[in-house]
């Protein structure tokens, strides 16, 4: 099968698929190429605050807030 894209980004982990988001709101034809199925769990604990503004830029707050997560007021490290 032969396909001609603007952009192929390989590797659909969030740096990936955000640029193809990216990408594809600047009207580029864009084909992710992933090698995993995405059926093994990528462990994720939290997000920081500062997540919101590339979220809302690629148009995920809305589909982020509706998956319910638990809000974190702040972060500590030591
Ligand atoms: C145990 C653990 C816990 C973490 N917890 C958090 C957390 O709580 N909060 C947080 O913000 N971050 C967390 N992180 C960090 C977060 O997972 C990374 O910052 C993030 O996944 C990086 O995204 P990425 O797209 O650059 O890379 P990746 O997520 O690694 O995505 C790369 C993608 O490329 C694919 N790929 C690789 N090679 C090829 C190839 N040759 N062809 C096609 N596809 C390919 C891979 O399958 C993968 O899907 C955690 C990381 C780990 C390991």
């Amino acid at each position: 099968m032969t396909k001609v894209v603007d952009v192929l980004v390989v590797g659909g982990g969030p740096a990936g698929t955000a640029t193809a988001l990216a990408l594809r709101r600047y009207g580029f034809n864009v084909v992710v190429l992933e090698r995993s199925d995405y059926k093994n769990t990528r462990i994720g604990e939290t997000l920081l605050p500062a997540i919101r503004e590339p979220l809302v830029n690629l148009g995920l707050w809305e589909l982020f807030l509706s998956d319910s997560h638990l809000p974190s007021f702040g972060i500590h490290s030591a």
